[in-house]
């Protein structure tokens, strides 16, 4: 064809990136690679090895080895034998180790994308403009808090020895997110590639050892679901970061529950794409072109449920259809394509039956006429409209390049349906109108809401899920604090079984004394649900005996009803969540204010069971400790973030929604408001269970929050054995989260039993805290368990 001939008809002819480079690398390693473990390869011990295949045209690519259990200890003696090294060097020798990792990933740019997309059949625009950038950004930014580190944060150690599991949809990029913040904090790490996209972070080792990077600070074990599993089960390892699916997230929630590990998981997501009628329906086109046919909509975030509204739906419908019969599908290597190749046949057969499911349901299919490449897996681009919000394909994520179209009238209706899923990663906001664009963004549950774009990342916004898309942020600080803790917390002693830890101890003279002035107890105390003293439903009670043995009087033991009509209690009092700081603020100081008067009698009921010494210091530092919340409750403010494209992200600090507090036993009154407060502030309800030692405290605290304008259900008080009903609130889907401060026991079926939704789990690992400390009890680390940020991205510019 001539050029004059190639003017008229605009065909695309061939534009394959070379993958000589990639080809010659994995020559060189002679088609079969080994663990990447303390510095160097090394052999799996059981001798295994599996293919990885080129999903283009299912030809194999290599032998990678098979991790057992063995080559899992293997790397995690070499990560804990690293870590004291690593953990000790100063924050510049980190930070010059991750630019050079940042510089060496721009240097080897082309294999590690070519790597990629030959691995896991990504257009290699994508894997070549995104998803390397993406990596090298990653690391000069987590360089520069490598260098800030002891400034920004002083008080803080790294978790050790770090298990990192990754999916196969963004391989080297999901490797980055997970390997630069923990690196920058002083962790080592144990990272477990997908088993269909390993090549780049085998490729990636070979980065390591060019940096010179320490022996084990990063281990690279290769192998499939049962790997990850050993990673999971290993004693020795201090944190589990996690990016998959919802299902594999909640084997590893109930497999650390026993243990101490840290846990963060980046899972699945059925994101809504909102459009309004004055949105610039024609970008809304193109950011639809990235929401969800990029990388073949094997994406976490992608824009999967097209909510449209009505007026505008049948114009929007077919311009998408104009746009889908553009998109070329084919060789992800061709420099052209928009849409390559999905990640396996068994991922492919998924998609289809999910479609002709969702056309069972009712949905109408539409897919433009598209040549299929003979060989490898490939899905045409997909719409389905006349989509039930029931349906299947409404509700599962598909992880493929279809779309599920409805339609909403009114900006209520958008948020209803847009929320109508059991995941909470991300949502898309099309609208002209900054008011109504904010207005939506706000009410979505979604960590990430991009408005008028879609999918955009960058290292220093925080990107994770609400709800059953799992908790923990990659990116930004919020992303480092997963990686660190406290050094008082992590190393608290444990806490002796049913002592009080009080650094004020209970003389045995006080409580004599005490008991003999303390008149018999006649009040009756009740439960406290939605702002009302309840009866319990099953009409029984608890003794309360004072430390001398003494009966102080009976508390009434709630039932599952009761904490169920707490829970409900709890979901109703939005108004609590919707009150501005300020009058939050004000609450608070008025529940100080009411506390502080009534200190006396309070005391002196509870030096019954403390001691007078404990039992003053608790009251007077509970006071100051209300004071504490009532100042931050309208300063605990979030963060606007310049990313490195023209848009700002607002990252705001939300509250997680309604929290099953479990409140420590050995400081009856100053431990239940050091949990129940800081939840307050920030907007949550509670569910608290108080101190077993004195659930009498029940009527102290509802005398305060009656008299103290605290809206009913905002704190709803269930006085129990925590061990019976412990499961009941951990297992309830209307709990967002739960805290426990009781014994390890307890920790451990908190996290067992919250797999269910998935809810955050807190716990003190059964580690005493010294709730007397100021320094230690109270401030930003426990306000950030108390929210989520949510990351809003706004573009600008004409
Ligand atoms: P999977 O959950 O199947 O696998 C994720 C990783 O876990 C893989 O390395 C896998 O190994 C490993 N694994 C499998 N079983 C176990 C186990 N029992 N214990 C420990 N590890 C295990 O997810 P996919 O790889 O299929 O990834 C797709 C999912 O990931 C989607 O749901 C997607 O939404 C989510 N995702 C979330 C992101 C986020 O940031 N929120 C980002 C990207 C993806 P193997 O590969 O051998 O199966």
């Amino acid at each position: 064809m001539s050029i004059a001939e190639k003017f008229v008809s605009m065909e695309y002819g061939p534009a394959a990136e070379d993958s000589k480079e990639a080809t010659t690398w994995l020559e060189r390693h002679g088609y079969r690679f080994q663990h990447f473990i303390g510095g160097g390869w090394q052999v799996p011990v059981a001798g295994e090895y599996f293919d990885t295949v080129d999903p283009s045209n299912a030809e194999k690519l290599a032998s990678v080895a098979q991790g057992s259990a063995a080559d899992v200890d293997a790397a995690v003696k070499a990560a804990r034998t690293a870590f004291s090294g690593w953990q000790a060097l100063p924050p510049h020798v980190r930070a010059r180790y991750l630019y050079a990792l940042a510089r060496l990933v721009q240097n080897h740019s082309q294999l590690l994308a070519v790597l990629d997309t030959m691995d896991n059949g990504k257009p290699i625009r994508e894997s070549r403009d995104i998803d390397v950038p993406l990596v090298a950004r990653h690391f000069y930014h987590h360089a520069g808090w490598a260098q800030l580190l002891d400034q920004e944060f002083p008080e803080y150690v790294p978790c050790g020895v770090v298990g990192q599991i990754i999916s196969w949809n963004f391989p080297l990029l999901m490797l980055a997110w997970k390997i630069a913040p923990a690196l920058a904090t002083g962790n080592t790490v144990v990272l477990k590639p997908a088993e269909f996209t390993p090549l780049s972070a085998l490729a990636f080792a070979e980065i390591i050892q060019e940096a010179g990077l320490p022996a084990g600070v990063v281990n690279i074990v290769t192998g499939d679901g049962s790997t990850g599993a050993a990673l999971v089960k290993h004693p020795d390892v201090d944190k589990i970061a996690f990016t998959g699916s919802t299902e594999v997230g909640r084997a590893i929630r109930a497999a650390t529950a026993t243990s101490h590990k840290r846990l963060s998981l980046e899972l699945g997501g059925k994101s809504p794409f909102i459009v309004f009628e004055d949105a610039d329906l024609d970008s809304t086109v193109e950011g639809l072109v990235d929401g969800i046919w990029s990388n073949q909509g094997q994406v976490c975030c992608a824009g999967s449920r097209l909510l449209m509204q009505e007026s505008i739906a049948e114009t929007l419908i077919a311009k998408i259809q104009d746009r889908m019969s553009t998109l070329r599908i084919g060789a992800p290597l061709d420099k052209a394509i928009d849409i390559g190749a999905i990640i396996a046949k068994v991922q492919l057969d998924r998609i289809r039956k999910l479609v002709d499911q969702g056309v069972a349901d009712g949905a109408t299919c539409w897919q433009p006429q598209v040549t299929l490449p003979a060989r490898g897996f490939y899905y045409p681009p997909t719409l389905l409209s006349n989509v039930h919000p029931a349906s299947i394909v409404a509700q599962q994520e598909i992880f493929g390049p279809v779309l599920a179209a409805m339609t909403f009238r009114t900006p209520a209706e958008a948020v209803e349906l847009a929320n109508n899923t059991v995941y909470g990663l991300s949502a898309s906001v099309w609208s002209e109108s900054i008011n109504v664009a904010l207005q939506v963004a706000a009410q979505l549950k979604a960590g990430v809401v991009w408005v008028n774009c879609t999918n955009l990342f960058d290292a220093s916004c925080g990107f994770g899920g609400y709800r059953e898309s799992g908790y923990g942020r990659e990116g930004g600080r919020e992303g480092l604090l997963e990686y660190l803790e406290p050094a008082w917390f992590k190393n608290a002693p444990a806490l002796p079984a049913h002592k009080t830890v009080a650094p004020l101890e209970a003389e045995s003279e006080d409580s004599a004394s005490s008991s003999a002035d303390t008149p018999p107890i006649d009040r009756t105390v009740k439960l406290y649900i939605g702002g009302k003293q309840a009866r319990p439903d099953s009409g029984c009670s608890m003794e309360v005996r004072a430390a001398d043995g003494r009966l102080l009087g009976e508390a009434p033991l709630g039932s599952r009803k009761d904490i169920r009509n707490a829970v409900e209690a709890a979901r109703k009092a939005a108004s609590w969540a919707k009150a501005t700081a300020h009058n939050r603020a004000q609450v608070l100081y008025y529940c100080a204010e009411n506390l502080s008067q009534r200190r006396d009698e309070i005391a002196q009921r509870l030096a019954a069971v403390v001691g007078e010494k404990q039992a003053a210091a608790e009251v007077t530092l509970s006071v100051e400790r209300i004071f504490t919340y009532a100042a931050w409750a309208d300063k605990f403010d979030g963060a606007v973030h310049n990313p490195p494209f023209r848009n700002i992200a607002i990252a705001m600090n939300e509250a997680i929604g309604t929290i099953g507090v479990i409140c420590p036993r050995e400081a009856p009154l100053l431990g239940f408001l050091s949990l129940v407060m800081p939840a307050l502030a920030v907007g949550n309800t509670v569910i608290a269970v108080p101190s077993e030692a004195y659930p009498l405290i029940t009527g102290d605290l509802y005398q305060v929050f009656d008299t103290s304008d605290l809206p009913g259900g905002a704190v709803n008080i269930v006085t129990v054995y925590a061990s019976q009903l412990l499961k009941t609130l951990a297992e309830h889907d209307d709990v967002d989260a739960i805290w426990c401060f009781g014994d390890e026991a307890s920790a451990a079926m908190a996290k067992s039993m919250s797999t269910g939704n998935l809810k955050q789990v807190w716990t003190n690992e059964g580690r005493a805290i010294d709730w007397f400390n100021p320094k230690l009890a109270e401030g930003r680390w426990f306000l950030e368990h108390a929210t989520q940020v949510k990351n809003i991205w706004f573009p600008y510019g004409e």
